[in-house]
């Protein structure tokens, strides 16, 4: 009885890395022969012969009309896949092929997910390295979900995992969240990763600051909470500073405080109460666009 493992490989403008890493997965799959692995290629919009080598292999690939992303490409490859875990990895061989195995090990163990941290050798710039850090940091901060820094999306998932990520409606998904987001049994496993081997990095610093918001948008509400705070400590205090510049002119009847001053007092405590009622708007906005995701409340494991 063999069991059928899909691996998931978003390309985009990785040409020179399709045979590659299709020849390095055949090596890996030799060596696991209890397994039957399917692999679907997912060429997302490329510009150069990415989507003529994947044809010219043998596998399962899906073809993008345009670029439409990284998370987009994951999302196809999930709904396309019929194995009873699904790999994901990168194009650019930066993800090592050769820690499969040690990925089924954890499967078979009963890890419903098995994500990967990189060892962080001196791979990617020092750019990279700190803002990816910083990131998860303030992510981790001020959200739902813990994500270890240096993930990426590497991972083995569970066929019960996949099906429940598969009924998810939300459009902008942020897929190193949601698999954590659904809870299941988890492991770790590190690795070295290996530059990439041809092409250079396409995910442009307009496409990390767009994953970096949806990852923060669709996770936390917290700087909508930190905006109305914030419009309430101005509405107090410029409430309190108002009050006793008006009661000192009453008290002492001097003019140590004149009208100027208490006017302004009274902008600034003005203020404080439109940001908070601003605040205020945006958590309802925040409740409807919850409701727009349309999450599950909860997330089964078992039943009997
Ligand atoms: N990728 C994609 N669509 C994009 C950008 C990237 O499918 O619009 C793929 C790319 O081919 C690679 C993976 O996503 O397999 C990660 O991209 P990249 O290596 O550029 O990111 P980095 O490793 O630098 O984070
Ligand atoms: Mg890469």
């Amino acid at each position: 009885m063999t069991s059928r493992i899909s691996i998931i490989i978003p390309s985009y403008n990785e040409g020179q890395n399709v045979d590659l890493l299709h020849r390095r997965l055949s090596a890996v799959a030799l060596l696991l022969p209890e397994y039957e692995f399917e692999y679907i290629f997912i060429d997302d919009g490329s510009r150069d012969d990415t989507w003529g080598r994947i044809k010219t292999l043998g596998v399962r690939g899906i073809r993008f009309a345009r670029n439409f992303g990284h998370q987009a490409a994951i999302e196809a490859g999930l709904r396309a896949a019929t194995g009873e875990a699904v790999i994901m990895l990168d194009g650019d061989l930066q993800h090592p092929p050769e820690l499969i195995p040690t990925l089924i090990e954890r499967w078979r163990e009963g890890y419903e997910v098995v994500n990967t941290k990189r060892a962080d050798a001196a791979h990617a710039g020092y750019i990279k390295r700190l803002s990816s850090h910083l990131f998860y940091r303030a992510l981790n901060t001020i959200s739902e979900i813990t994500i270890e820094p240096g993930s990426a999306d590497f991972r083995l998932i569970d066929r019960r995992v996949v099906d429940e990520l598969n009924k998810l409606t939300e459009k902008n998904k942020f897929y190193r969240g949601l698999v954590n987001w659904l809870g299941f049994r988890s492991a770790v496993v590190s690795y070295e990763p290996s530059e990439r081997v041809h092409g250079n990095s396409s995910y442009s610093f307009r496409k990390m600051i767009s994953l970096a918001r949806v990852g923060l948008t669709s996770f936390s509400m917290t700087p909508i909470r930190f905006i109305a705070f914030m419009g309430a400590c101005i509405f107090v205090f410029g409430g309190l500073l108002t009050a006793f510049m008006f009661l000192h002119r009453l008290i002492t009847a001097t003019d140590y405080f004149g009208g100027a001053a208490i006017l302004a007092g009274f902008i600034i405590m003005n203020n404080g109460f439109l940001i908070f009622i601003f605040g205020l708007m945006s958590t309802y906005q925040v409740t409807m666009y919850k409701e727009l995701q349309n999450r599950p409340a909860y997330i089964v494991r078992e039943e009997l």
